[in-house]
């Protein structure tokens, strides 16, 4: 196809979604998507922690989280066969400087549903054996813990494809063709273009660049984080939960899940990466191991199996950039999902899908997510983060 209504560049979880929820409006035959890589879904979406956690520090996040959450525990029928959430629970543990933050965030959802039960220190002892780091405070979330990548994001390609969506592997776009001041399509690696009434930028941390060599003011931040799975050891066990805990100010956050017969352990690093020459920084290893050391000593002999590191694209308040760009018609954003977008891939889809097709969305949603906002804002070192 040359021309089509909706030109969705990017194939991870922000564009298959998005594309998922433009078919199931009936709009899958005008929607075109095009992935740089040879396979869907390989970058950010396949390298993530598959944490489901819905509370952040702020509530309309929280809320997105929590509807996308929904989504994730109960897919319309035929959306995949398999559960998509395995719900061994999520324990968010604060240390003393943090707790009460954290309490304030627990407050301030109001009035929102959220499953959540405060939890002793024997109780989390009894949960989490291996876990000793110095708790104040800590709540366990039972309906949290794991989400199915693969299943998920199986469940978008196939919708989308079935509702009429041409999903385009191996078709890099180099520039995104401007005339007059309106983004009117792509012009691919190799000289191609594609022609569209709308451009969706949904290219995770390449879509700041895409953006901004077309004239677009929004500013993205794209970071690299590691993750690393020990080799199994008999320690580890299947049925704990997801523990996040929040260390003083100083040392920052970490986490771990059961990963197989082995751990996986995050020790929460933000690091400003070009996303062209995303490498792995073997200095965090230690940085793991240190935290491991001190939360998980039963883990700080265990070898490691996997050392990895994928991008997080923050924007300068934590929430996502979805919506029009303030200044060049015809391109429009799901960008910006930084540490949240396997938890709310979903609900930002079927946000960006609506606010595409003229459907009303919930007016502090859509404002609070318009990218108009992130025009004007400070992105770097400082600018709020959120989640995984
Ligand atoms: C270490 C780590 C742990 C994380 N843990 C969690 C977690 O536990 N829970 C959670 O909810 N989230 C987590 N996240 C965040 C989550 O992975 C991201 O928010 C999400 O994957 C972002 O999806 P995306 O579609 O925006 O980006 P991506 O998945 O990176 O997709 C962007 C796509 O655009 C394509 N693209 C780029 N440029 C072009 C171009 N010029 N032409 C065509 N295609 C292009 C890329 O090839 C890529 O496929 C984690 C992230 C990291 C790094």
């Amino acid at each position: 196809m040359t021309r089509c209504r909706f030109l969705i560049v990017g194939g991870g979880i922000a564009g298959l979604s998005t594309a998922w929820h433009l078919a199931r409006a009936g709009h899958g035959r005008e929607t075109v998507l095009l992935e740089a890589e040879p396979h869907l879904a390989s970058h950010s979406t396949a390298r993530n922690a598959a944490i489901l956690r819905t509370l952040s520090s702020d509530p309309l996040s929280t809320r997105i989280a929590l509807t996308s959450a929904d989504f994730l525990r109960q897919p319309p029928a035929g959306f995949c066969d398999v559960p998509l959430v395995d719900a061994k629970g999520l324990v968010l543990a604060a240390g003393p400087e943090r707790a009460d933050e954290i309490a304030g965030w627990l407050k301030a959802v109001g009035e929102t549903p959220i499953r959540v039960e405060a939890l002793s220190a024997a109780r989390l002892r009894a949960l989490s054996p291996a876990f000793r780091a110095e708790v104040a405070a800590a709540w366990s979330f039972p309906e949290e813990g794991r989400i199915d990548i693969g299943a998920l994001v199986a469940g978008f390609v196939r919708g989308a494809q079935a509702g009429g969506v041409e999903l385009c592997r191996d078709r890099e776009v180099e520039e995104l063709a401007v005339e007059d001041g309106r983004v009117c399509g792509a012009r691919m690696r190799g000289g191609e273009e594609i022609s569209a009434d709308t451009t969706v930028l949904a290219a995770g941390g390449w879509a700041a660049g895409l953006g901004s060599r077309a004239g677009s003011r929004v500013a993205l931040r794209p970071t690299r984080r590691h993750l690393l799975v020990t080799a199994p050891g008999p320690e580890a066990r299947r049925e704990w939960p997801v523990i996040w805990y929040f260390g003083s100010v100083a040392e920052g956050e970490f986490y771990c899940r059961p990963e197989g017969d082995g751990m996986l352990f995050c020790a929460c690093e933000v690091t400003d990466v070009d996303p062209n020459a995303l490498g792995i920084d073997p200095d965090v290893q230690g940085a793991i191991a240190t935290k491991v050391a001190r939360h998980l000593p039963d883990f700080a002999a265990a070898g490691v199996a996997h050392f990895w590191c994928g991008m997080r694209t923050l924007t300068g308040d934590g929430r996502f950039a979805v919506g029009p760009d303030p200044d060049l018609a015809g391109l429009f954003w799901v960008a910006g999902l930084g540490g949240a977008g396997m938890v709310c891939g979903a609900e930002v889809g079927r946000i960006a899908g609506r606010l595409l097709t003229g459907e009303p969305v919930a007016p502090d949603v859509e404002t609070g997510l318009s990218p108009a906002r992130l025009a004007e804002m400070r992105v770097g070192r400082g600018a709020r983060q959120r989640s995984a």
